[in-house]
């Protein structure tokens, strides 16, 4: 675990459990001790220090509710969409919140203890799997992403190119991630700067089984709102900057 990492825990360990007069620090069948465990969940999960108290009632301009009313949809039957294999492609610019409520979502299905769920970038995909690594190392990662309920792959037109012909390595593992997740009937969770018809034709230039935005193995969510950035009422950053490769 990475030390800003166990600090971010430890800070929660030691205001609740430790200090707890109800459960005398036990943490046993106390709010206190599922606090912390929902924090190590979120830790575990990957997800990123500044939206791990990600909370859709923090947006609060009218130009979101759209994009909020959806992802709420999709919240209320995540138990069915984690069953039924339905994901969310989440896509717009920069800045317009898709990462933060993609992170929300992977926070609910926590506390719906919906089981294990796992927050990875496009770009992440290309270093955990380096190439001459072997088909093993891929193998092994490729299993280990079919353990969760729920994925949410940010960011995967990172290396989108109109202009680019074949499938880079990254494209490689791309299309395995994907693959295996359909295939084990496991929803993921998109965030793209990229339309959803371009992406999809992109990745059938490329052979990237992408799942159909038509054939209601998706909910499709178009954020179009002006970016939280230029906003006064920017959803709150709490907890340290991200880092690299956490
Ligand atoms: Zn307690």
């Amino acid at each position: 675990m990475h030390p800003a990492d166990t600090l971010y825990l430890s800070k929660f360990y030691n205001d609740t459990v430790a200090c707890c007069s109800t459960c005398n620090g036990t943490g046993l069948n106390c709010e206190c001790g599922r606090r912390y465990q929902l924090e190590y969940a979120k830790v575990s999960a990957g997800i990123p220090a500044v939206h791990r108290q990600a909370d859709i009632s923090k947006i609060t301009d009218p130009q979101y509710r759209r994009q909020c009313a959806a992802v709420a949809d999709y919240v209320d039957n995540l138990l069915q969409h984690t069953y039924t294999g339905v994901g969310a492609y989440m896509y717009g610019g920069t800045g317009t919140a898709k990462t933060y409520l993609a992170c929300y979502i992977l926070i609910k299905a926590i506390e719906k203890g919906l089981g294990p769920v796992k927050f990875t970038t496009r770009a992440e995909l290309s270093d955990v799997v380096h190439p001459g690594q072997g088909a093993t190392s891929l193998d092994s990662y490729l299993s280990t992403i079919t353990t969760y309920r729920l994925l949410a792959l940010d960011n995967v037109s990172f290396y989108y190119k109109a202009d680019r012909v074949g499938l880079s390595f990254s494209d490689y593992v791309f299309q395995r991630v994907i693959h295996a997740r359909a295939s084990a009937g496991l929803p993921t969770i998109f965030t793209s700067r990229t339309a959803p018809s371009v992406f999809a034709a992109d990745c059938e230039a490329r052979d990237i089984p992408f799942p159909s935005m038509n054939s209601g193995t998706m909910s499709v969510i178009a954020f179009d709102g002006t970016p939280y950035t230029e906003r006064k009422h920017a959803p709150k950053k709490i907890g340290d900057k991200p880092h690299k490769n956490r």
